[in-house]
């Protein structure tokens, strides 16, 4: 039970005691050594949360529940929307598998601190593999199964992983894509060499083990079951890269304790969810929504998580929701606007399970979401997001008592508690600008980037006075402090709710001997929010222009198919500013986006 009933009354008690309103979210988790202090200062100005607690993820999102009764409960449900597999697994089976595949992760000489690549669809056994790192204290750095064999070369020499562990293939639609070209591809290309690397054969498309380094999935689970070892609770949990501002992903590093109380507190204040209830995310589990609604945080609170592979239809979606009395749906205003195609011709539903909907990670027009009220006849409502901050800065409370204004109704809701919010605006005065949060960052949000964290962290993205978080979205803040979002100051571009750089994809197709400068912005896609387009400008004096094919192909070779380029426009010369940048706003505005 949340001990207030309004929104003012939550945000006072943490802004006014932020101690101890952060110790008694604490007591939502199982600690080893319970913490003394909630918020510490680090000497590079980050702060560290619940230093000098111990405990360990995995038992809080697994081993506890089955203690505490819950063996015979469903932990997760899995749809695969490519096979039309179903799988559930009890927390009590979970258990034994996660414990055993730990072992064998152990056996593979896996240690705490140690990395381990994850590169899987969505699936039980990704689950199996994150919370088994989780187990040994291993940092898990889970890759987004659709990206192709440089990017994920990337990534190893990133985190120089013991092991990786991927399945044999993924699907694109229902087509299966064997995932062993694009690890070996990596592999090549990458200089670190991981000790083992494990697959997981699925009956679509087998892989052929290469003897003495390859691993098969299920028979290390067989291992004996390795014990959660307790790690301190500024450890790290996981590293999940993302982009934007730089030209390269960045490791966003997640700590295990205040990762854990942020999420078990969200369960309650911003879902409303209880221990028991089904919790849906249609996110696949490489990115962040995935992480922490599709695992950790259902799980932590001993709630039944959903999960899917592919793009869920909506009779899947109406199925599992019956079928398992889902409560809560995350997902993306991209299903949304699919659901709204689907729906055009097909009869009209009733969701009686389903309490409330939220959806967040880009843009949603108004009218969709008023579309989705009517459809679901529930309260839908919007929340904003980032990867860094690992769960909602701005959203509605649904563990409260008092209602919402429903002047809320279309937009990103109100500060979540520890998120302080200004605007920093370029003319004084002015309502609109970009939305900035002043230290420290609640608990759960980014405690560093992986490598130089204390260096690049505040570099990237503290303003000038070292004490905002700059969040690169703009937006404005009514009275109530209803925050109203506007876009990126940046170049990230999100295509389906996926975050991908503009600068990105610049530097793929400036390797093209032919090309001699581009530009990557945003258009609106209608069904996927966002899609990139080029501009390029050729080499001056060449008889062979570059082919839009070859630049497509280098694209989808580096980074996968997913981020959906097809556009290329030659231009005679690219829009700058005085100083010779590359005014990319310019050319997105000139499109309409
Ligand atoms: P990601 O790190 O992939 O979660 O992407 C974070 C970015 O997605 C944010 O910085 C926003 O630009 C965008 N975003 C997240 N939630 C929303 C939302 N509810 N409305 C508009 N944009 C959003």
């Amino acid at each position: 039970m949340l001990p207030w009933t309004s929104y003012e009354a939550m945000s006072a008690a943490a802004r006014l005691q932020p101690e101890s309103f952060w110790l008694e979210a604490a007591q939502r988790i199982t600690w080893k050594q319970p913490p003394a202090t909630a918020c510490r200062t680090r000497p590079d100005g980050w702060h560290d949360w619940f230093a000098g607690a111990t405990l360990n993820t995995c038992h809080n999102a697994v081993d506890r529940h089955v203690e505490s009764g819950r063996v015979g409960q469903a932990a997760l449900v899995w749809h695969s929307c490519a096979t039309q597999e179903q799988q559930t697994i009890t927390y009590g089976v979970l258990q034994g598998r996660v414990a055993g595949f730990a072992g064998g992760l152990r056996a593979l000489g896996v240690e705490k601190g140690d990395r381990v690549l994850i590169s899987m669809p969505t699936m039980i056994e990704t689950a199996i593999a994150m919370l088994a790192c989780a187990r040994l204290g291993a940092v898990h750095v889970v890759v987004f199964a659709g990206y192709a064999g440089p990017e994920l070369a990337q990534r190893i020499d990133d985190v120089t992983p013991k092991v990786i562990i991927t399945a044999s293939c993924s699907f694109q639609g229902r087509t299966a894509i064997s995932s062993i070209p694009a690890l070996e591809q990596a592999l090549t290309a990458a200089s670190h060499a991981p000790l083992a690397c494990i697959v997981l054969q699925r009956a679509a498309c087998m892989a052929k083990l290469l003897p003495g380094r390859d691993y098969d999935f299920h028979t290390l689970e067989l291992a004996s079951p390795a014990a959660p070892v307790s790690v301190k609770a500024e450890d790290p949990l996981y590293i999940l890269h993302t982009s934007g501002t730089t030209g390269k992903a960045k490791g966003i590093v997640r700590d295990n304790g205040g990762h854990a109380v942020a999420l078990a507190l969200s369960m309650e204040l911003v879902y409303g969810c209880q221990p028991g209830d089904t919790f849906f995310t249609t996110s696949d589990l490489g990115w962040v929504v995935g992480h922490s609604y599709g695992i950790y945080a259902p799980l932590i609170s001993g709630c039944t998580s959903i999960i899917v592979e592919g793009a869920v239809s909506t009779s899947a979606l109406h199925q599992l929701c019956l079928e398992h009395s889902v409560a809560c749906l995350f997902t993306t205003p991209t299903q949304m606007r699919l659901m709204r195609q689907e729906s055009r011709h097909a009869p009209s539903i009733i969701w009686p399970t389903l309490a409330r909907i939220f959806v967040a990670g880009e843009y949603a027009d108004p009218t969709l979401l008023d579309w989705a009220r009517a459809f679901f006849a529930k309260p839908v409502v919007n929340h904003w997001w980032q990867t860094e901050t690992g769960w909602s800065i701005t959203a509605h409370f649904f563990g409260l008592s008092a209602p919402e204004p429903s002047s809320l109704k279309n937009e990103i809701g109100r500060p979540a508690p520890g998120f302080h919010l200004s605007i920093a605006s370029a003319v004084p005065g002015e309502p609109c600008g970009e939305i900035m949060m002043a230290l420290p960052l609640p608990p759960g949000c980014l405690a560093g980037l992986w490598r130089d964290h204390a260096i690049r962290a505040p570099e990237l993205y503290l303003d000038a006075t070292r004490h905002y978080y700059r969040s690169f979205d703009e937006g404005m803040i009514g009275t109530d402090q209803a925050v109203r979002m506007l876009g990126r100051s940046d170049d990230v571009i999100k295509v389906s709710g996926r975050r991908i750089s503009g600068i990105q994809i610049e530097k793929i197709i400036a390797t093209h001997p032919a090309v001699h400068s581009c530009a990557v912005v945003a258009v609106a896609d209608p069904l996927r929010g966002q899609r990139p387009v080029a501009y390029v400008v050729a080499e001056a004096g060449l008889s062979d222009p570059p082919a839009v094919e070859d630049i497509i192909m280098a694209v989808n070779k580096t980074l996968g198919r997913w981020t959906g380029l097809r556009d290329i426009h030659f231009v005679e010369s690219l829009p700058t500013t005085k100083s010779g940048k590359i005014t990319r706003k310019s050319l997105a505005n000139a499109r309409g986006s």
